[in-house]
């Protein structure tokens, strides 16, 4: 039962179409103005509103505002960032959009899977899905700050959707999971910006007992990465974990 059917036993079961507006869409790095525009009527006409800019290559201009039509709102609600850490700081749940399989391949969702999981967790922490460059999408680095990878399963002889379109394809699953009301979650998962703390934490920590070595780091860490995010370590659990390396520090002689 969703959060919303439970709060009122005599009401029909209602949707959880309130929750749309909180998802927050991300762009990375856009170059066409046009494209920001059909991006905010993609989200708006599918019931999301919450559009985060990072680093945009262009201004939001009047082609920006005439291709986004009635939902000029999202554009001018829209807020920038610089870098994506930045916009997806507080999120416990962050997917990657891309259309390419990468060297090292991440937790994938379907674009079905994606709306349901965004929906799900969307009432217990903030949520985010991340679009990339018209020309190179997102680079490894931004994808390897995301907990999964969606990709739309397009024609494998072209797959590539303009940006808008992908945008619109992932908006249009995630309002389906809201209609059909999705069960929430309840587990807190830690959020990018204590994540990412975790992750320094270890690399020091590996760099410490010389387990890494500065000049010939190697993969270690994108697989690291990689096994936390598939376990999905909960807020104590991630205590837990921050609590060994401190420990591990203080043998080693590395930290007081
Ligand atoms: N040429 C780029 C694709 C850019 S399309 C590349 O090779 O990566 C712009 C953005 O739209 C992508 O970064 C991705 O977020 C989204 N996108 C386009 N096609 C997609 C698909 N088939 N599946 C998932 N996301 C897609």
């Amino acid at each position: 039962m969703s959060i919303l059917q439970t709060e009122n036993k005599d009401t029909p079961p209602t949707s959880n179409e309130a929750l749309l507006p909180k998802v927050k869409v991300v762009l990375v790095g856009t170059t066409h103005s046009g494209n920001i525009g059909s991006v905010a009527r993609a989200m708006k006409t599918m019931g999301l509103i919450d559009l985060v800019l990072v680093d945009p290559q262009t201004e939001i201009d009047d082609k920006s505002n005439a291709l986004a039509s009635g939902a000029r709102d999202v554009l001018a609600n829209a807020r920038i960032v610089g870098t994506l850490e930045e916009a997806v700081a507080s999120c416990g749940l962050v997917v990657g959009s891309s259309a390419r399989s990468r060297t090292l391949p991440w937790p994938m969702l379907e674009p079905r899977e994606c709306g349901v999981k965004l929906i799900s967790e969307v009432s217990t922490h903030p949520v985010a899905v991340v679009f990339g460059r018209e020309n190179s999408g997102l680079t490894n680095e931004e994808l390897q700050l995301c907990h999964y990878h969606v990709c739309i399963p397009a024609n494998p002889e072209y797959s590539s959707l303009n940006l808008a379109m992908a945008v619109q394809t992932v908006c249009y699953e995630i309002r389906m999971a809201a209609l059909s009301a999705v069960e929430p979650i309840v587990e807190e998962y830690p959020n990018i910006e204590k994540l990412e703390a975790y992750y320094s934490h270890l690399e020091q920590t590996l760099l410490d007992v010389d387990f890494i070595i500065k000049a010939h780091p190697g993969q270690v860490m994108t697989k690291l990465r990689r096994l936390f995010n598939r376990a999905r370590p909960e807020e104590v659990e991630l205590n837990i974990l921050r609590g060994i390396l401190t420990a591990t520090q203080k043998r080693a002689g590395t930290k007081k």
